[in-house]
This record gives C-alpha cells, structure tokens and sequence, in this order.
C-alpha cells in the first residue's frame, strides 16, 4: 500500500518538499515543513495509507469548514 501525504489546511496534495534552497536536509530533517502548492501554507504534512482515508480527511476538513461560516 503506498502512503501519500496531503496539507492539513487545504487538503491539496501538491506539496513541495523542502530543498536546500529552503535552508533544509531534506533526508536528514524529513519532519520540516513542507510546502503546499495550493495554499502557500508551510506546514507539516498528514499521511494517509489509502484513498479513504484521505476521503474521510477531506469530508472532516469540509465540515470544520461549514461550521467555520455558520459562526455569527
Ligand atoms: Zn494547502
């Protein structure tokens, strides 16, 4: 099974990993911050094993959302 990793903000899975140019080992310092390429937001990537479970991130990254607006 291969895992992929997606950004924990946008949930796009177009993320830069760091380079030299970033100031980073990217071998050595694997938990830097990644970049994501939809967002901009340099964060630490979520790991997902399969589809469903990126689905079901997706979905809960849609509700935090919908509730995010419904706050007066
Ligand atoms: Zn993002």
């Amino acid at each position: 099974m291969k895992e992929f990793s997606a950004c924990p903000r946008c949930g796009s899975r177009d993320l830069r990993i760091p380079t030299f140019a970033d100031g980073v080992v990217p071998e050595t310092d694997n938990l830097a911050e990644w970049t994501c390429g939809r967002c901009g937001v340099r964060t630490t990537p979520v790991w997902f094993e399969d589809e469903a479970a990126y689905r079901d991130f997706l979905a809960a990254l849609e509700a935090s959302r919908d509730a995010t607006r419904r706050r007066p």
